[in-house]
């Protein structure tokens, strides 16, 4: 039988650290063009500001993922992409495969 002292000194410290271990294991790495050859081939900058404008003379001021139609944001400052399944993208980045989103 599970008593309270036993529920708030063992169950909750235990749950507890599930959720965080848990959380933690989801994460997914950053995406950069070093640990992705894709992400390389294509550009990819985790600051929009930064894209090489004589290489990628499609980029337009204002694109970035958070404008994407291949991102979802998980937070105000990062998302994922289908181009990149496993890693995470900055909101303000941007890579060669920008579309607008619909
Ligand atoms: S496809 Fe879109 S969301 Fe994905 S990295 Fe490139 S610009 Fe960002």
């Amino acid at each position: 039988m599970t008593t309270r002292r036993t529920f708030l000194f063992q169950v909750v410290p235990a749950v507890a650290a599930v959720t965080v271990l848990g959380n933690a294991a989801l994460a997914e790495p950053k995406l950069s063009a070093d640990n992705n050859p894709a992400a390389k081939a294509l550009g990819y900058v985790p600051d929009a500001s930064r894209v090489d404008k004589q290489k990628y003379a499609k980029y337009q001021d204002g694109q970035k993922c958070a404008t994407c139609t291949n991102y979802t944001a998980i937070n105000e400052q990062s998302g994922t992409c289908t181009m990149y399944k496993g890693f995470e993208v900055e909101s303000g980045g941007w890579c060669n495969a920008w579309a607008v989103k619909a």
